[in-house]
């Protein structure tokens, strides 16, 4: 149980790989920020990818973590088992009239960009363009009966519009939080992402829906992650305001990157912890690894 007014925080890993370097100094950090606010640390598992996610890789967390001296609070969150709550959070962004479905395949909306190239997202995919924004009840009825796989969408211009007259003149905006005690406040743009995927083909959430959705199921107040998600910030925020949930504060941690100033990713060259351990490396070669000795 919280306390009134006691931080909450939390690692959330998706178990897609092994853990890295970049996930200790995530892990680390929010463990550090929890100990020095005097709040509780959970570990959240981001499981919505059923092609992706296994077992083994949950396992291979849980053991990297307590290796590395980060206790967590049981029972865990798995996403995977609250696909419910994601649904009924989509269902409220459909009921107000700001979700559509959208059939079309990758080839389709390729063509749709044309040559030229279209614009891109801060991930640096082209922008969707809108190409099933307007499709009429019947030719969504139509497409359903003959069984295509859809994704449903997020309407941004109709999203900001909401927002703008829920927020009543204020900024669409977030904390920022630096180590040093620093506050910043971030204007939001989720424009540049264009109509975000809610509900993927496969599951009945996305990223953005079930993190928004746990960081306030879970009483969230401080989300500090890698700086690669500072731009998802946007969209967070936003759906924020349409679910009517609470804001967290956001600090935004450095990334690790290897030799070529590129972010560690889950691919097997990337140095595991699992695999530093069986070299001989310790928690606290760890720590100075990431910059935290
Ligand atoms: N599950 C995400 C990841 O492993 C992190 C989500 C978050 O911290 O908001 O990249």
């Amino acid at each position: 149980m919280s306390l009134p007014d006691q931080p909450v925080l939390r690692f959330a890993p998706s178990p897609n790989g092994a853990l890295h370097l970049g996930h200790a100094l995530s892990a680390l950090t929010a463990w550090a920020w929890a100990q020095r606010l005097g709040g509780r640390f959970l570990v959240r598992i981001e499981d919505i990818d059923p092609e992706r996610s296994s077992e083994a890789h949950v396992k291979g967390i849980f053991r990297d973590l307590a290796w590395l001296g980060v206790p967590w609070e049981e029972p865990v969150l798995r996403q995977s088992q609250h696909l419910d709550r994601y649904e009924a959070a989509a269902a409220r962004l459909a009921h107000l009239g700001l979700l559509y479905p959208c059939f079309a395949s990758r080839r389709e909306i390729a063509e749709a960009n044309g040559s030229q190239g279209a614009p891109r997202d801060p991930d640096g995919a082209p922008l969707y363009p809108g190409l099933h924004r307007g499709l009429t009840p019947e030719e969504i009825a139509a497409r359903r009966q003959s069984g295509k796989p859809f994704v449903m969408r997020l309407d941004m211009a109709k999203a900001l519009a909401l927002a703008h007259g829920r927020l009543g003149g204020a900024p669409l905006d977030f904390i920022e939080l630096d180590e040093a005690g620093g506050v910043q406040r971030v204007a939001c743009d989720p424009a540049r992402w264009g109509d975000v995927v809610i509900q993927r083909k496969d599951v009945p959430t996305s990223y953005h829906l079930s993190v928004v959705v746990d960081d306030a199921f879970q009483g969230i107040t401080h989300v500090t992650r890698g700086r690669d998600l500072f731009v998802s910030t946007d969209v967070h925020r936003l759906l924020q305001v349409l679910l009517d949930l609470p804001a967290p504060l956001y600090a935004h941690h450095r990334l690790i990157v290897d030799e070529s100033g590129r972010k560690l990713a889950k691919s097997a060259r990337d140095t595991s912890l699992a695999e530093l351990r069986a070299a001989g490396a310790s928690p606290a070669d760890i720590r100075r690894m990431v910059g935290l000795g």
